[in-house]
C-alpha cells in the first residue's frame, strides 16, 4: 500500500524529531501517557451517562510493556480511541500547526525551542525511535485500524484486529549511537523513573510488571527466604496535585506540572493555590507565565482554566473562570460543586460556577496586590508582560470592573523615575495639587520633552507617563482615584497653568492670531497665545474629547471612522521666533507667512504626528537661507 505523505508542517517538525539533538528526549513518554489519559478521560466521562462503556472507574488504566529483545516499547489504553479518520487528522498532521507555522514565520529553527514551548505531543516519539504503531479501536467502531510510519517518509493506515476499544502505541527504540544511548529506555527502572518523574499524577494507574523479590509465605522468619516474582505494579501516585497537601509539594513540582500541562519551557513566574470551603467548595492551583504566550494579543489566544469535578476533566479550557482582565493565568480548579452529568452548553449558565468564577477573581486580586507589595522587582517584570491586559481590564465593559483592577496597575511617574501606582501618586501629591496629572506621547522620552509638561517639570510637579495606547482610554474610564480628577496637561487646561504665568500678550494679538489662522486654514481649528508654554516657541493641543494619541489609535484600529482631534496652535508670545514672525507681518508679509508654515510644523512634528507636506516642509526650511 502507498505511504500518504505527512502535511508539510508535519513533515518539518518530524525531520527536526528525527534529527534533534534536543536534550531531553525522554520526554517522549510522558507526551504519550498525556494523550492515553486525556482519551480515557473522553471515555470515562461517556460511560458516566451511557452503560455502554461497560467500564468502571477502576478499569482504566494505562499499561506499559517492554521486551527488550526485539527493542520495543508498548504503551496501551484503554480510552476513547481512534477510527481511520482521527489516526489520519490526528497524527498525520501536527495538533497546533498555528503555532508552528507561526514559528516558521520567524525563521527560527531553534529546535529545542519549538520542542519545549509547543509541546510537540506524539511526534516526540520519533526522538527515541525509528518505527512507531499505533493499533486503534474507537468506541462505537467495529473495525480497528493501525498507523504505522517509520519517519519522515510517510505512513500508512490499515485494517487490523484489536478486541477491545483503546489505543495501543509500539515504538522501537532507535540503535544506540556514539552520543546516545537510546537501550536506557528499554530499562524498566528507567521507565518507572520517568514515570515518577513526569506523570506520577495522571488519575488512572500506569502498571508496568515488575520484578521483585518476595519473601516466601512459608519461611521461617529467622532465615528469611525470598522467590523471584513478576508482578503488576503502579508505577503512579495517582494523587492530582492540585489535592496534595501544599506542603508537600516541591517547587519542581509544580514548576514541572505547569510546563507539562500548559506547554510552556519555562518556569512559571508565579503559582499560587487555594482550598476553598463555603457557599462554594473548590480547589485551584494557578499560575503567571514568566512569560507572554506567542500568540497572547492575538484572537487565537484563549484564556480559561482546566475544570474538573471531583478529579474528572470537564472541559479544558473552561473560559468562563477567568475575566477578561485576568486572561493570563493559567491553572486548574476542581470542585466537587459540579454536577459531572452536566452538558458543557449548560456549564455556561451554571450558578456553581458562575460563584467559583467570583470567588476566584478576588483570590486572583489579592494575590496580585500582595506580590506587588511583597515583590516589587518580580511584579514589574509580571507587569512588563501582562500589564496592558491589566489596564484594558479599566476600559473593558464601560469600566465595570475598575474596582477590581485599579491598584494593580503601574505608570511610570516623572518624577520617580519609574513605575508607580495609583495610590503612591495620590499619596505623594502636595495639598495644594487638586488633581491627578498625566501626559500621552509615543514614548517616555518624547513625552518628558513635550513643551506641555515643561511648566509642571519646573515646579516639581509628578506626571504619569503614558506611552501605551490603552493609557489615555484607561484615565478616561476611571475618571477620578479617590476623588482626584485625572487631567491629561497635554490637551487639557489646568487651573493651575492660568493663574501660573502673565497673561501673555501681544500688541496686536488678534490681527496675529488671524494671520496666522488664515495662512493655516483648515489645517488648524484655533490659534491662541499660550498660557503654558516656557522655552518652546509653539504647541499643538487637542481640544475636545479626541486626543491625538486616540487620533493615532483610532486611525489604526477604525480607520474609516475618520476620527480627528481638534487642533489648537499654540504660540509662546514671549519666544524669539514667534515675535519674528510678528515683525515680518509688516516688514516682510511673504516671509512671515513661511514662518507661520514653519512653526506650524514644528509643532506638528513635537506631538509627535505626521508632517502634512514633509517636502513643502523641507522646502520652505531650505529657502530661509
Ligand atoms: P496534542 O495531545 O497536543 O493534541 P498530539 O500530537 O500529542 O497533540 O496528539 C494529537 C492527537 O492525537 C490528540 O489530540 C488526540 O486526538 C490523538 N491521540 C493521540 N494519542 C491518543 C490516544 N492514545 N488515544 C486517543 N487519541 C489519541
Amino acid at each position: 500500500m502507498a505511504k500518504t505523505e505527512f502535511k508539510s508542517e508535519s513533515k518539518r517538525l518530524l525531520d527536526l524529531m528525527i534529527n534533534s539533538i534536543y536534550t531531553h528526549k525522554e520526554i517522549f513518554l510522558r507526551e504519550i501517557i498525556s494523550n492515553a489519559s486525556d482519551a480515557i478521560d473522553k471515555l470515562y466521562y461517556i460511560s458516566l451517562t451511557d452503560s455502554n462503556v461497560g467500564l468502571n472507574k477502576d478499569d482504566f488504566k494505562i499499561r506499559i510493556e517492554i521486551d527488550k529483545p526485539n527493542r520495543l516499547i508498548t504503551i496501551s489504553d484503554n480510552g476513547i480511541g481512534m477510527d481511520k479518520d482521527d489516526l489520519d487528522n490526528n497524527l498525520g498532521t501536527i495538533a497546533n500547526s498555528g503555532s508552528f507555522k507561526f514559528k516558521q514565520e520567524n525563521e527560527k529553527n531553534d529546535d529545542v525551542d519549538i520542542i519545549g514551548q509547543f509541546g510537540v505531543g506524539f511526534y516526540s516519539a520519533f526522538m527515541v525511535s525509528d518505527q512507531v504503531t499505533v493499533r486503534s479501536k474507537k468506541y462505537n467502531c467495529e473495525q480497528a485500524y493501525e498507523w504505522s510510519s517509520s519517519g519522515a517518509d510517510g505512513y500508512e493506515i490499515t485494517e487490523t484486529d484489536k478486541d477491545s476499544v483503546g489505543t495501543t502505541i509500539i515504538l522501537r527504540i532507535k540503535e544506540d549511537t556514539e552520543n546516545e544511548k537510546y537501550s536506557d529506555f528499554l530499562e524498566k527502572y528507567k521507565i518507572s523513573a520517568l514515570v515518577s518523574k513526569y506523570s506520577d499524577y495522571i488519575r488512572y494507574p500506569i502498571i508496568m510488571e515488575m520484578e521483585h523479590r518476595k519473601l516466601r509465605e512459608d519461611c521461617d522468619l529467622e532465615h528469611p527466604e525470598y522467590d523471584e516474582v513478576t508482578e503488576d505494579e503502579v508505577l503512579n501516585s495517582m494523587i492530582p496535585i492540585w489535592q496534595r497537601n501544599k506542603k508537600d509539594v516541591t517547587e519542581e513540582e509544580y514548576n514541572e506540572f505547569y510546563k507539562q500541562k500548559f506547554f510552556d519551557f519555562e518556569n512559571p513566574a508565579h503559582v499560587f493555590s487555594n482550598s476553598v470551603e463555603g457557599i462554594v467548595t473548590y480547589k485551584s492551583l494557578l499560575y503567571i507565565p514568566s512569560r507572554v504566550p506567542f500568540n497572547y494579543y492575538t484572537k487565537e489566544y484563549k484564556k480559561g482554566l482546566q475544570l474538573y469535578s471531583s478529579g474528572v476533566l470537564i472541559m479544558d479550557t473552561c473560559s468562563d473562570l477567568i475575566p477578561e482582565h485576568f486572561a493570563f493565568i493559567k491553572g486548574v480548579v476542581d470542585s466537587q460543586d459540579l454536577s459531572l452529568n452536566i452538558s458543557r452548553e449548560m456549564l455556561q449558565h451554571d450558578r456553581q460556577l458562575k460563584n467559583i468564577a467570583n470567588t476566584l477573581e478576588k483570590k486572583i486580586r489579592s494575590e496580585l496586590a500582595s506580590w506587588l507589595k511583597n515583590d516589587r522587582e518580580a511584579y514589574e517584570k509580571f507587569f512588563a508582560n501582562f500589564g496592558n491586559q491589566l489596564k484594558y481590564g479599566l476600559v473593558g465593559d464601560y469600566g465595570a470592573h475598575k474596582d477590581v483592577v485599579k491598584d494593580l496597575v503601574l505608570f511610570y511617574s516623572s518624577t520617580e523615575k519609574k513605575l508607580v501606582t495609583l495610590k503612591e501618586y495620590v499619596e505623594r501629591m502636595g495639598e495644594d495639587q487638586k488633581e491627578i496629572y498625566f501626559a500621552t506621547g509615543e514614548s517616555i522620552d518624547i513625552i518628558d520633552k513635550l513643551p506641555q509638561t515643561e511648566y509642571f517639570r519646573e515646579k516639581g510637579r509628578e506626571i504619569l507617563y503614558c506611552a501605551e495606547k490603552v493609557d489615555e482610554f484607561a484615565f478616561r474610564s476611571m475618571e477620578e482615584y479617590e476623588g482626584k480628577k485625572f487631567v491629561n496637561i497635554v490637551n487639557e487646561d489646568v487651573e493651575e497653568e492660568s493663574d501660573s504665568k502673565e497673561e501673555q500678550k501681544a500688541e496686536n494679538e488678534d490681527d496675529v492670531l488671524k494671520f496666522v489662522k488664515d495662512i493655516l486654514g483648515d489645517k488648524v481649528n484655533e490659534v491662541v497665545f499660550s498660557k503654558k508654554l516656557r522655552s518652546h516657541p509653539v504647541c499643538l493641543t487637542a481640544k475636545g474629547g479626541v486626543s491625538f494619541e486616540m487620533e493615532k489609535y483610532m486611525a489604526m484600529a477604525q480607520p474609516e471612522a475618520m476620527v480627528r482631534a481638534e487642533r489648537v496652535l499654540e504660540l509662546n508670545a514671549t519666544h524669539p521666533a514667534v515675535n519674528a514672525l510678528i515683525a515680518n507681518m509688516t516688514a516682510d508679509r511673504e516671509k512671515a507667512e513661511k514662518y507661520a508654515k514653519l512653526l506650524y510644523n514644528q509643532a506638528v512634528i513635537i506631538a509627535g504626528l505626521q508632517v502634512d507636506d514633509p517636502s513643502e516642509y523641507t522646502d520652505l526650511v531650505c529657502s530661509l537661507f
